[in-house]
């Protein structure tokens, strides 16, 4: 069993409905034995990067689970598919539902379609202050800085905590 760090991210249709969507999918792959409560963090709000054109919702979630990782990729894989996301559209584009593994308790693994931790997560402010939020004792397994000690070093982007309910 490893604690599982989920960034989840929507920057179109109905946002706020698909990140719970996100989250239901995260607390069905939660082991039911550890005891261990799945954390969410606040709902937060990024300005678009890249080819995206509309700002996103992002929050991310963090529980215990049994899964090996290809299994759990598959998983949210899944359910970005279900939730309408079209794969074969431009990378970093917009879409309804993105679903990152962010770390996988102390792993760190590099194959052709998974790496953990997630490539950019180090970079990336709208997982970083979320995840400050719910783990501020977490540490980047290969980087060995906490949340928020990668966020001072992190480009500036615009996020802001919400007070969207989730
Ligand atoms: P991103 O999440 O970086 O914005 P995508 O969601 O389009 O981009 O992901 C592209 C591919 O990245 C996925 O098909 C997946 O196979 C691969 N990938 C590699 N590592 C991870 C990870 N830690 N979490 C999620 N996807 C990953
Ligand atoms: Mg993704």
């Amino acid at each position: 069993m490893a604690q599982v760090v989920i960034a989840l991210g929507s920057n179109e249709g109905d946002r706020l409905t698909y990140l719970g969507e996100g989250l239901r999918c995260c607390m069905q792959l939660a082991g039911n034995s550890s005891g261990q409560p799945l954390l969410k963090s606040s709902v937060y709000e990024s300005e678009a990067v890249g080819p995206a054109d509309a700002p996103f919702l992002n929050a991310v979630a963090a529980f215990e689970c049994l899964l090996p990782p290809e299994r759990l990729l598959a998983n949210l894989k899944q359910t970005e598919a279900a939730q309408g996301r079209d794969f074969s559209a431009v990378r970093w584009g917009n879409r309804p539902l993105d679903l990152d593994i962010i770390s996988c308790g102390g792993l760190i693994l590099d194959s052709s379609f998974l790496t953990i931790p997630h490539k950019s997560c180090h970079e990336r402010a709208f997982v970083l202050m979320p995840l400050a939020e719910i783990l501020p004792a977490w540490r980047h397994p290969r980087l060995n800085q906490t949340a928020a000690e990668l966020l001072g070093q992190a480009p500036k982007m615009q996020v802001y905590k919400t007070a969207l309910l989730w």
